[in-house]
């Protein structure tokens, strides 16, 4: 008798022929009858689910984060409880803008998403290798994402989009300094940083809130891809970064990331002299220090990447006690459009598919829905407050109120030094970067806007070097004269 598993239908009907159709006569035609093959062609037509509108090409892998440092002061999270406490992490790096098969070495934001399976339910950090964003309010999310997709008419990629939008949205000038360094072409995935990138906040024992912002620093060095070697990787292996974190785990080689908090008081949150809420502004390190927390370590493949990396969801909404939100505008748009993404991509019920199961139990009256497929409850009562179950809203829980000075505000509000777009791009271009990652950016720029062109052209380009005059006026002159452009900053 054989040792091998029997072939066999979807509902479990051992099954002799994978390859010949049932046929009337030795040469057809194929019988109706022949359920297998219907089962099996009806299946392949459904393999794909929706991809992901942003971040579609992707890589992911399991590991496993470990507490070093204390931060007890500063959180109740269980995780954080005891230096060498630890948990398990999957994590699922992407590019951004491009499809499901496009190219990993894109110049684009990486994201960096981190999902921590704790005793308390599953905390999310879903961040970017960037510790901006091009746009502070979420409401401007959908136009954004469009000009970095593809033109309504020609389906092509548009220099005039990008442009013309970032040159509009001067907000956006502190990510586009980061995106045309060579930071923009990570050399992978290993050797790049992560940021939560938003400002969160975390809670202690006694509910003290202070306001924070993580960071994951690469514990290989941060390696980055010169432009003509990225676009030479585009063509050679547009697979390249998934590759180079299969074959480095695959190998035993395993990335590790530092993760660091920067922490701020109420009070400094109030004299800091940007809004700290502002997705398109850092804390600057010589104010706020990193702070030592703890490693992560990667170090499993998922045996099935459809399963895991692709059925993966994260959502900044999954925050856990002791860590909490912030008013930062993006994230709060955030905390309604990834779970709303994930309903569309995966169903109401993609938090039971194993690789977004918590570890902790669920307990809750949510029942039904498409594919269900956790017992659903059982008999247990499906309404509450009722008198049968044993289920408690445990008050122990409750998150301190957050305090907030704000009536509701107009629209237009502006915090002081909102529309200052310009202070923190200059000093990373003056103070951060040395002169060949000048040289780099700079010829990163001329490439990208001498592809600018139509009737607009010229007032794209004259705006967007204005912005750059205004962070740095080498920059925009040295831009300028890239493009051969008759630049004159107003004066
Ligand atoms: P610091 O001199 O203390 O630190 C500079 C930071 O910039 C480091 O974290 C470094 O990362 C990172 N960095 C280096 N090159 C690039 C690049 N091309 N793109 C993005 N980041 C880069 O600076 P400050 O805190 O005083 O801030 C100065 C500027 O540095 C900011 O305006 C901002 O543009 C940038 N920056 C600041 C961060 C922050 O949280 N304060 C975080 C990242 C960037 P590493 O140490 O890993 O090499």
């Amino acid at each position: 008798m054989s040792k091998k598993k029997k072939l066999t239908t979807a509902s479990g009907r051992p099954y002799f022929e994978n390859e010949d159709s049932m046929t009337a006569g030795p040469r057809g035609p194929v019988l109706l009858q022949d359920y297998y093959l219907h089962e099996k062609l009806a299946h392949f037509n459904r393999e794909r689910i929706p991809e992901r509108i942003v971040h579609a090409k992707g890589t992911g892998a399991f590991g496993t984060f470990r507490v070093t440092n204390d931060i007890t002061d500063y959180t109740k999270a269980k995780l954080f409880g005891k230096v060498g406490n630890s948990c398990r992490v999957f994590v699922r790096f992407s590019t951004v803008g491009g499809e499901k098969g496009s190219a990993d070495t894109e110049r684009d934001p990486r994201g960096f998403a981190v999902k921590f399976y704790t005793e308390d339910g599953n905390w999310d950090l879903v961040g970017n290798n960037t510790p901006v964003f091009f746009i502070k309010d979420a409401k401007k999310f959908p136009d954004f994402i469009h000009t970095q997709k593809r033109d309504p008419k020609t389906n092509l990629k548009s220099p005039n989009m990008l442009w013309d939008y970032w040159s509009l949205n001067p907000e956006s000038l502190h990510q586009v300094m980061i995106l045309f360094s060579d930071r923009g072409t990570p050399d992978g995935y290993r050797f790049m940083n992560g940021y939560g990138s938003h400002t969160f906040s975390m809670y202690n024992s006694n509910n003290e809130r202070v306001w924070v912002k993580f960071h994951f620093k690469t514990m290989q060095g941060n390696r980055t891809l010169t432009a003509a070697r990225a676009e030479e990787l585009k063509g050679k292996d547009p697979d390249y970064a998934q590759r180079d974190l299969v074959t480095a785990i695959e190998k035993g080689d395993f990335p590790r990331w530092a993760l660091k908090i920067q922490v701020m008081t109420d009070e400094q949150a109030k004299a800091f002299r940007w809004n700290p809420f502002d997705i398109t502004k850092v804390w600057p390190h010589g104010e706020y220090p990193l702070n030592d927390v703890g490693i992560m370590e990667l170090n499993e493949i998922p045996s099935n990447y459809h399963a895991d990396v692709e059925q993966s969801a994260f959502a900044p909404a999954h925050v856990v006690d002791g860590i909490g939100l912030s008013p930062d505008k993006m994230l709060q748009g955030r905390i309604l459009s990834y779970p709303d993404a994930h309903r569309y991509r995966l169903g109401a019920n993609y938090e039971q598919i194993p690789v977004n199961r918590p570890i902790h139990p669920v307990n809750n009256y949510q029942r039904d829905g498409m594919m269900r497929i956790d017992g659903n409850g059982g008999d247990k009562s499906n309404y509450f407050p009722n008198s049968f179950d044993d289920i408690e809203a445990d008050k122990n829980y409750r998150e301190h109120p957050m305090k907030l000075d704000s009536d509701v505000a107009d629209f237009y509000d502006r915090n002081e030094n909102d529309d200052d777009h310009y202070t923190q791009p200059g000093d990373l271009f003056r103070k951060v970067m040395n002169d060949t990652e000048k040289e780099h950016t700079i010829s990163n720029f001329v490439a990208s806007m001498s592809e600018i062109s139509g009737p607009e052209r010229d007032n794209i380009i004259r705006r967007q070097l204005s912005h750059f005059h205004k962070a740095d006026e080498e920059l925009a002159i040295l831009i300028a004269k890239g493009l051969n452009f008759d630049f004159r900053p107003d004066k």
